[in-house]
């Protein structure tokens, strides 16, 4: 195993913040990027992390590994260090009030400048072109803040690679994850192995997250650069492992095993994988994905649980008003799995209170939580 360490763009004097990149593996064959909670209050990220970097270091020491895995144990120390008056907080940076895991770096038109006329015949030697280009844009990025500078950091560290997991965890969830539509079959496989509820495509969310940093300039440089053959050479997906408080030591075993047995799957460990499960679900669209709001301020009460299947109509938690004693319903408009819940119990006008997992929305812009 091989520590990199990265040192941010200190925000003060004194004041110094570092990434931590543990790489296993000689650096050669198929490459998997894994980072733990780049939203810094999804800590059973972390704890996966922790399982997966002594599995990797068994791996390694039994010459097990036929690529290189980067792990990212956690991806984000300046919201780990971020407390407002006792509370954690860390999906937004403090210093501008962004959202670490949006607004990441589109980079397909920078890297289209670079190879575009250098393209030929042969898929291997595109994607290599491609990929070399992609680590010129990546490391040309601009970054002022910390924030902007780890952003910059974490996507330089992961861009070349075959295979990038972003591990996070939502309020309360179960198992989840978010994926590009044309790479609906590896996201399925990775769904069925973690038991995922929900596995939810868009060719684009709207938001730039860090996995489509990652995967989606193969999909704009396919298009773009065709007729010369490019496959989608980068597989990203966010997981959301379960709901925040969800930290438990089986819980976490289960996940490292079914995240090794994905990379195996895609080559990157050595042996023969074990039977794919069963699927939980069929992936949906994001774009289905229903947003159930708080029509008012007032205090929620829930009466579906997360992993229930609703249909339309379906209570699945009431606002209480604490002025008047009413109760105002919230119902589901779509049929599908109760795939998360918000971790808190006060609502204010238009709070976000649950997703549902159905295919009957057909919603624009930008799709994914604020
Ligand atoms: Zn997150």
């Amino acid at each position: 195993m091989h520590t990199h360490t990265i040192n941010l763009l200190g925000a003060a004097p004194g004041v110094r913040h570092s990434l931590t990149v543990l790489q296993f593996g000689s650096g050669a064959g198929p490459k998997a990027t894994i980072q733990a909670a780049l939203h810094a209050d999804e800590v059973p990220a972390l704890l996966v992390a922790q399982v997966l970097r002594q599995r990797l270091l068994t791996l390694e020491a039994e010459g097990a590994l036929r690529g290189t895995v980067q792990l990212v144990p956690y991806a984000n120390p300046l919201g780990l260090a971020q407390h407002l008056l006792g509370t954690h907080l860390g999906r937004f940076d403090l210093r501008d009030g962004l959202n670490f895991n949006r607004g990441h770096a589109e980079l397909a038109a920078a890297v289209q400048a670079r190879v575009e006329g250098r393209m030929g015949d042969d898929p291997a030697a595109n994607v290599a072109r491609v990929r070399a280009a992609l680590r010129e844009a990546a490391a040309a990025l601009p970054a002022e803040t910390p924030g902007q500078d780890l952003k910059r950091r974490l996507v330089q560290t992961a861009i070349d690679s075959d295979i990038v997991l972003d591990l996070h965890a939502d309020g309360e969830a179960a198992m989840h994850l978010y994926a590009l539509t044309p790479q609906a079959d590896l996201a399925g496989e990775l769904g069925a192995l973690l038991g995922a509820r929900a596995v939810l495509l868009a060719t684009e969310s709207g938001d730039s997250p860090f996995d489509e940093a990652c995967s989606r300039p193969w999909l704009l440089l396919q298009q773009a650069l065709a007729p010369a053959p490019l496959p989608l050479a980068c597989f990203s997906a966010t997981v959301e492992l379960r709901g925040e408080a969800d930290t438990s030591h089986a819980l976490a075993a289960q996940d490292a095993e079914a995240l090794l047995q994905f990379l195996q799957r895609r080559g990157v460990i050595e042996g023969l994988p074990p039977a794919l499960p069963v699927p939980r679900c069929e992936p949906t669209p994001l774009a289905g994905s229903e947003p159930l709001s708080a029509p008012v301020a007032g205090v929620v009460v829930f009466h579906a649980a997360v992993g229930d299947m609703v249909t339309p109509g379906t209570l699945v938690a009431d606002v209480v008003d604490v002025e008047s004693g009413a109760l105002h319903p919230v119902v589901a408009r779509s049929a599908g799995v109760l795939y998360a819940r918000s971790g808190t119990r006060w609502a204010t006008p238009g709070k976000r209170l649950g997703k549902v997992a159905g295919v009957t929305l057909a919603r624009t812009g930008r799709l994914l939580s604020p």
